[in-house]
Formats: structure tokens, sequence, C-alpha cells
């Protein structure tokens, strides 16, 4: 993110938008990841579950995103699930119509169906393939979008490879480097991301890191980076897996995003993964980002400054009319 970035940011937050849209397209998904938070029964409410929830289809569907998207008027839109590819056809719809809008569209998906050829070398668009491991970790947490299906689904396409790191994959020494040494060499991988898996409070799933395998996660990116160039992490941004934000009042991320779940009304809160999450154990790649760059100054206050300024006079402003209407 440059000055430019910040600056589009901060102005469409100051006109009582975030920037930042995230929508669960579908509450579908033909995987069963283990600790998938989308369907951890805390994801939303703590009553209603992500599979019970109302979605669409059709025209129904690219109407209302199209209607929503119009409302909030974010800048970068990420279109997750569920596994979006379930409603490929609609997004073939959409993709031109949101991106005809001047909004940088995004689209996480595990590749487990093919990817439509007319997505080929569109600008401001970017699809984010989840891969989880090396084939023997993955293919056993992720079938069957497997390693085998992702490659054919893939070829011809620049994807973005995003890991979720967890601490099965730090058992082994080299993981990090063979994982990073595949996908360095692949022709459709145009960039790298590596986050870390992020709990619940209280939560003692078998995927959580120790605090010594994220200093070793964290040494062997650092070490790995100047080899492998599709890794597209900063310094800074790998640094700040170190010390993420303590609480969401402190997650820029999180400030600056709106999380629609798939009837497009019920907002996820405190960020994408709903109910409680434990900031101290953040490994989401897109938050550290963020909060290493929270405190760089721009017209002579941090960013966080900045955005938590606005945020004030954004609330008094909404106030002010209230009072006046
Ligand atoms: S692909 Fe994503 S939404 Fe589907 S089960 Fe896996 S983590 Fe959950
Ligand atoms: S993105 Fe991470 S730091 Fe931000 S609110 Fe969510 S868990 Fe906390």
């Amino acid at each position: 993110m440059d000055r430019n970035d910040v600056m589009k940011a901060w102005a469409t937050f100051f006109r009582g938008h975030k920037p930042l849209l995230s929508i669960e397209l579908t509450k579908e998904c033909p995987l069963r990841c283990p600790g998938c938070y989308a369907y951890d029964p805390n994801h939303l409410d703590g009553v209603t579950l992500l599979r019970d929830l109302a979605d669409f289809k059709g025209d129904q569907l690219v109407e209302r995103v199209l209607a929503k998207v119009d409302e909030l008027a974010p800048l970068h839109l990420s279109i997750v699930g569920g596994d979006p590819l379930v409603r490929y056809r609609e997004l073939i719809l959409l993709v031109p119509l949101l991106l005809e809008r001047g909004i940088y569209v995004q689209i996480v998906t595990s590749a487990f169906r093919p990817i439509p050829a007319r997505w080929k070398g569109l600008a401001n668009f970017k699809l984010v393939v989840s891969i989880d491991g090396l084939p023997a970790e993955h293919d056993c947490r992720r079938s069957p979008a497997t390693y085998e299906r992702i490659l054919r689904n893939i070829a011809g396409h620049d994807i973005t490879v995003h890991c979720t790191v967890t601490s099965q994959m730090m058992q082994r020494i080299g993981y990090i480097e063979e994982f990073l040494s595949f996908w360095q060499q692949r022709p459709e991988a145009a960039q790298i991301w590596m986050s870390i898996f992020t709990p619940q409070r209280g939560s003692m799933d078998k995927e959580i890191l120790t605090r010594t395998e994220r200093e070793l996660l964290v040494r062997e990116l650092l070490r790995l980076r100047p080899t492998i160039s599709k890794l597209d992490m900063s310094s800074d941004m790998i640094k700040a897996f170190l010390s993420p934000p303590r609480s969401p009042g402190e997650c820029m991320f999180s400030q600056v995003t709106e999380t629609l779940s798939a009837d497009l009304s019920t907002r996820i809160t405190p960020c994408q993964f709903g109910g409680d999450p434990d900031c101290s154990q953040c490994g989401c790649a897109a938050s550290v980002g963020l909060h290493s760059i929270a405190h760089r100054t721009f017209v002579g206050v941090s960013v966080h400054k900045l955005f938590d300024i606005s945020n004030v006079v954004v609330k008094g402003i909404r106030h002010f009319k209230r009072m006046v209407a």
C-alpha cells in the first residue's frame, strides 16, 4: 500500500464508507477443511450457522451483490465463501460489472473447479488460491481440491498462492522452504502470501503455532525472502507476525473492512474470522500487513491515527445530522 492507496482509502473512510468489503458469496463449499472458521459455530452470532443462512443464486445474486457494492462503495472487494466458485456462473457475470465500477476485485477459492478462461489477464483482478502446505498435508486437509486438481484447474492463469501455516507444517525442518520453492518454480504462481492459522480465544486447535514455531517461521520467511522472489511480503510485514494487534480495536484491518455473510446483510464482526478471535495469535497476512504500516507517517500523522481521527469526525457528522433531522 503506497501513499496514494492510503489517501484513497482515507478519503473513502472520511465519506463514511469502509474502503474494503468482503462478501461470503455463498454458504456452500464442497470442502470440509479442519479448523475452517467459516463453519465454526461462533462465526456469525453464536446462534445461526453459516449453513443455515439464506443465500442467493442466479440473477438475484448478481443484482443483490451489485446493489450492495453500489451502496457501500468500496475500493476493494474480496469475494470469499464457502467457496465462491460454487457460484461460478454468477461470478462470470459479476466480475466485469464490478471491474467496470472501478473496484479492485479479488476472489479467494480452493480452485476445486476450473478457473473461467475469461479471467485470464484481467486488470485490477486477483485470483487467490488457498494451498495449505505440500501435497501430503494439503490433499488430506482440502480434498477434493487436491494438488492434482488445482494444477489442472489453474493452468494458464496467474494466481496468488495463499498458504495458512499450521503447527503441523512447522514440525518438519525445511517444510516452508520446500513449499515456497515448489511454487516459486510453477509458472501459474505470480505471487505467494503466507498467513498463520488464527484461533478463537481459548481454543486448543492442533493447528495453533507455539510461540517458538511462530518465531521459527518468521526467521525462515526472512531467510528465504531474498531467493523466493514470488514471496510478496516485505520484511516489516513478516516481522509483524511477532506482534499482531492486541485487540480488534487496535486492528486497522478490522476497522477498514466491512464483512458480509451469504445473506448479504449479516455482518461478520470483529473481522472476517467472526466470533471471538484471539488477536494476540492473529496470523492474517492482511491484518499484520496493515498493522505493519499503521505507524508510518502520512500527512504528518500515523496512518492508524489518521483513521482513528476520521472515525471520530465521521461519527460526529452522523450525530449532528441526526440532531438536525
Ligand atoms: S475451502 Fe474455505 S470455506 Fe470451504 S471448508 Fe475449506 S476453509 Fe472452509
Ligand atoms: S484480523 Fe486478526 S487482529 Fe484483526 S480483529 Fe481479526 S483476529 Fe484480531
